[in-house]
């Protein structure tokens, strides 16, 4: 079982925040005895950063973040998420983990359909008493905590919020997988090509809205996409392929040499 207090713990020995994302020496490959897909010397993830990663598609990006939330674990070297370990902790406690510390954004929201809206947002808090407890100090409860983030990501009209998810436009799911990931203010946010389906305009509303709502909670976002126009956005951006020292061909990422 692991648990963290105060992630924004200071190092007694030197004062300063510790990274609340660390990769050291990391090697992950899909099958064993193949080149690795991803070879990264280090990454260090600052507490309240906004980080893009920016690759082409096929170039691992969708990987490294499943590493980043120790959804996976490499064959070589650490990653440590608020400080833990995440290569020696069992896959039950990495799940408990990131249910309580972690929020993500997937490509294709992965909604669920027989859920209404509401129960989609507040899933979260059924699996992490963390974040549970965050919505009854935020706003007095998960439905409470709900209706803000939907009504702070423009969805709050009563008729739109009683249709299934399943008649929603993209933009309209994919800020319900927004206030998903946002509920119970994890200390982490992943988000992988959320904005893929948008156009320009609706894509920068989006990204101004994620990011409002990770600064009023201390959350730390991490953003991948293939669209390297969206970095001036953030605080940080990295392309994937310069900290990736990986041999593997090209053509092997499932994407055509260019
Ligand atoms: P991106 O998100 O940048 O498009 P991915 O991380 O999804 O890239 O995929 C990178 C490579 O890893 C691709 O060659 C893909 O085929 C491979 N890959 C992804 N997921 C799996 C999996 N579950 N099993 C085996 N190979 C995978
Ligand atoms: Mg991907």
């Amino acid at each position: 079982m692991i648990g963290v207090e105060n992630p924004e713990q200071q190092d007694s020995a030197t004062g300063l925040i510790p990274p609340i994302i660390q990769l050291d020496s990391l090697t992950f490959s899909w099958a064993a005895g193949r080149e690795p897909l991803l070879d990264i010397e280090s990454l260090d993830i600052q507490a309240g950063e906004k980080l893009f990663i920016e690759g082409p598609s096929g170039s691992g990006k969708s990987t490294l973040l499943n590493l980043l939330a120790g959804v996976l674990v490499p064959q070589q070297g650490e990653v440590r998420i608020l400080e833990q370990g995440m290569t020696t902790t069992c896959s039950a406690d990495r799940d408990r983990f990131r249910a309580d510390h972690i929020g993500v954004i997937f490509q294709m929201f992965n909604l669920i359909p027989y859920l209404s809206i509401a129960e989609n947002v507040t899933l979260p808090c059924r699996f992490s008493a963390r974040k549970l407890n965050k919505t009854n100090e935020r706003s007095g409860g998960p439905s409470q905590e709900a209706s803000r983030l939907l009504s702070a990501l423009n969805l709050a009209d009563p008729e739109l919020l009683r249709r299934p998810v399943t008649e929603l436009s993209v933009g309209q799911q994919q800020r319900v997988a927004a206030a998903r990931a946002l509920i119970g203010a994890p200390d982490i946010v992943i988000a992988d090509e959320p904005t893929s389906s948008l156009d320009a305009g609706h894509r920068e509303a989006f990204i101004k809205l994620l990011f409002q709502e990770c600064e009023q909670a201390g959350t730390t976002l991490v953003f991948v996409s293939h669209d390297g126009s969206l970095a001036r956005f953030f605080d940080r951006s990295l392309a994937l392929q310069t900290i990736n020292r990986t041999r593997q061909p090209f053509e092997d990422m499932g994407v055509s040499a260019p």
